[in-house]
């Protein structure tokens, strides 16, 4: 099928989600083009979900890198400050201030991060400030002994990141964004005379367009390409993480790290938004764009660096485990541009802290389009908030009565560990970005992500699937084609 568009954003991770939501604010029409059955994103599954606060961190892994141009780090800071409080209050999504401290051994790594929080404050971030030993043990009781003191910033935020691409692709949705999910961006079409984008060949057919953002992460580099002019190669850096069980005893308040190193800020043990622990990520270059495989070494090595750390940390504690591939690019920038060889084409590359810094990504790419001469003319009836799906966990009880007498499956728990409800699961199935696998649920409603992993919910969340797309049980899958989780029935 062939589509007519003004911009078509490829990939609907975090930063895709974030610039379609900010221009749905505009009158036009716009796509978003994804490969995978659902939205969500690739890197945007699999991290910490920390909204970083403070440049210090990552300033000194990047010391001599294109990465802390000014433009860039002023992204956090405004992102931070100014562009995250109100979409997240638009938006409704989990979202707790944590703080971070980063921790030194010795003299030589409070200076090397002394000389980090001066870098960081010519850019903006005057609240990471040093701590004193006692200030360090005070924060953090749990720590191993040896530390000599740290540097503090209170504004660190952890953030529930697969609501929030939900969030912000549902709210862009409303606003009038038409999503293509499975369905693979193969080259860029651009007319050889004026070198000026025609439209986007899909694997589903061809989409007219003035203009494509390109918002494919580790991949952004193959549709470069296809536009005749890419000067970088993307790479995946591999992050092992375990995430550990909620309510342990030994879970610190803020986020704990270690003095950054000059490939990566380190293993950290991190509280999530849910009230789970996140430990690492591991840093390790690779080649294979879609390795995502764990290791036991790899989880071990992550551990033993925690329990540097916290010496509790046990792995016998951990609910789940993953590998995530962070988006680096060589040279080691973040570009986010408009392309100065071909009108129309745009992208943000590299971004290797998109949680962090999407909403303001997006801000800056609506800017970048409109001094390009987009003409973007607000929509008077642009809708900022998105219609949440009643949570059952958050309500109060009067709010749990009411909401089972108006919709007795609100009654009905089907995920135990995370207390998800068959209204919620039917919600999510008939609420856009429509849900369509097991793993489309689990990032919408946290059914699946307790301590038993999807257990006992799975099989039940499948018969709610098959149900209401009034489908097989048989073709309902996990997440990707081939992932069908029920071969056969024998009731027949
Ligand atoms: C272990 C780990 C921990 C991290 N922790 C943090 C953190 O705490 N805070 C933080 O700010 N950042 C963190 N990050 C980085 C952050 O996750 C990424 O920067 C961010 O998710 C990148 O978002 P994205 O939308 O650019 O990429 P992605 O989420 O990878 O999305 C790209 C999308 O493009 C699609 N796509 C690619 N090619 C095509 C094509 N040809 N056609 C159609 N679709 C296509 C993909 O399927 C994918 O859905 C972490 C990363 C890792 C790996």
């Amino acid at each position: 099928m062939d589509y007519k568009t003004d911009v078509v954003i490829v990939g609907a991770g975090i930063v895709g989600s974030a610039v379609a939501r900010q221009l749905s604010r505009y009158e036009l029409d716009v796509m978003v083009v994804e490969k995978k059955e659902d939205i969500g994103g690739t890197a945007s599954r699999q991290n910490q979900g920390v909204v970083c606060a403070t440049s210090v961190f990552s300033m000194l892994m990047y010391e001599d890198e294109h990465m802390m141009d000014p433009t860039i780090t002023n992204l956090f800071t405004i992102s931070n400050a100014l562009i995250y409080p109100q979409w997240i209050a638009d938006l409704e999504v989990k979202y707790r201030q944590i703080g971070a401290i980063c921790v030194a051994k010795n003299q030589d790594e409070m200076d090397k991060m002394e000389v980090a929080r001066k870098k960081g404050w010519e850019r903006g971030d005057y609240r990471t400030r040093r701590v004193t030993k006692k200030q360090v043990y005070e924060l953090v009781p749990q720590l191993a002994p040896g530390y000599i003191g740290g540097y503090y910033c209170p504004d660190e935020c952890a953030i529930d990141v697969f609501d929030l691409v939900v969030a912000m692709m549902q709210n862009a949705m409303e606003n009038g964004v038409k999503v293509l999910t499975k369905t693979k961006a193969l080259a860029i079409d651009v007319d050889k005379e004026t070198k000026t984008v025609r439209g986007l060949k899909t694997d589903k057919g061809y989409i007219e367009a003035n203009y494509v953002i390109n918002c494919c992460a580790i991949y952004a580099d193959d549709l470069a390409k296809t536009t005749g002019y890419c000067d970088y190669r993307c790479y995946p850096r591999y992050g092992q993480t375990p995430i550990m069980d909620k309510n342990l005893p030994y879970a610190p308040t803020p986020m704990v790290r270690p003095c950054p190193g000059r490939v990566a800020t380190g293993v950290a043990i991190t509280p999530t938004a849910s009230g789970n622990l996140g430990v690492g990520p591991s840093a390790d270059n690779g080649e294979d764009k879609e390795y995502t495989a764990t290791t036991k070494e790899g989880i071990e090595k992550v551990m033993e660096q925690a329990r540097k750390l916290i010496p509790e940390m046990d792995l016998r504690d951990s609910v789940t485990q993953f590998t995530g591939a962070r988006c680096c690019k060589d040279p080691s920038n973040w570009v986010i541009e408009v392309s100065h060889n071909i009108k129309g084409y745009c992208e943000a590359v590299g971004i290797t802290q998109g949680v962090t810094a999407a909403p303001a990504i997006a801000c800056y790419i609506q800017n970048l389009l409109e001094n390009d001469g987009l003409q973007l003319e607000p929509k008077d009836d642009f809708q900022p908030h998105r219609k949440k799906i009643k949570r059952f966990v958050d309500m109060t009880e009067e709010e749990r009565a009411e909401a089972i007498a108006e919709d007795p499956a609100y009654g009905t728990v089907i995920c135990r560990c995370e207390t998800v409800t068959e209204a919620e699961i039917v919600r999510a199935i008939h609420t856009p970005p429509y849900a369509r696998s097991v793993d489309a649920i689990k990032r919408r409603l946290r059914a699946g992500m307790g301590r038993c992993q999807g257990g006992f919910c799975s099989s039940r969340i499948v018969e709610i699937l098959a149900r209401e797309l009034k489908v097989p049980v048989e073709t309902i899958t996990k997440n990707e084609p081939g992932s069908e989780i029920i071969v056969d029935t024998c009731r027949k």
